[in-house]
């Protein structure tokens, strides 16, 4: 999918799962940065040329990214955000999840396997990414107000 609907997507669903979670506003603002780090991350060091590339569109990496993010957040900031990692490895995992929509794919467990999930939704349909990118900010929308809410 496009780069704003990815980003879309993450941070709503980021900030869904705090807003279920209650989450602390510390834990979130970690995860939403890991997040959408580690999704322009997937994108920028896994293409080769205009072609998508399994080193980054795959399940491990999508778990070690934001977990590495993550540790370099909080040990920059000094927090201890417990529930950082978990939200953003989700917001993450949506990148896959998105692109396995698409008829180039992703490689769920490459390097184990080479097997590529893929979908019929053409990476550029405006119909799909305008779809995709409007529930994620609803999601986003709707997550920030369930913080805002057990904060108050
Ligand atoms: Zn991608």
């Amino acid at each position: 999918m496009r780069r704003k609907t990815h980003l879309s997507i993450a941070a709503g669903v980021v900030a869904l799962l705090a807003g279920l979670l209650h989450a602390h506003f510390a834990d979130f603002g970690v995860a939403l940065l890991a997040a959408l780090a580690a999704d322009e991350f997937i994108d920028a060091l896994g293409h080769v040329g205009r072609r998508r590339a399994p080193w980054t569109h795959n399940l491990f990496a999508c778990l070690l990214l934001p977990a590495l993010i993550t540790a370099v957040l909080n040990a920059a900031w000094r927090l201890v955000t417990p529930l950082a990692y978990p939200l953003a490895a989700a917001g993450t995992a949506t990148h896959l999840a998105l692109d396995a929509l698409t008829p180039a794919g992703v490689w769920p467990l490459w390097p184990l396997s080479r097997r590529r999930l893929r979908g019929p939704i053409h990476y550029d349909d405006p119909t799909a990414n305008t779809i995709l990118t409007t529930l994620g900010a609803a999601a986003f929308i709707v997550g920030v107000s369930l913080l805002a809410w057990h904060a108050s």
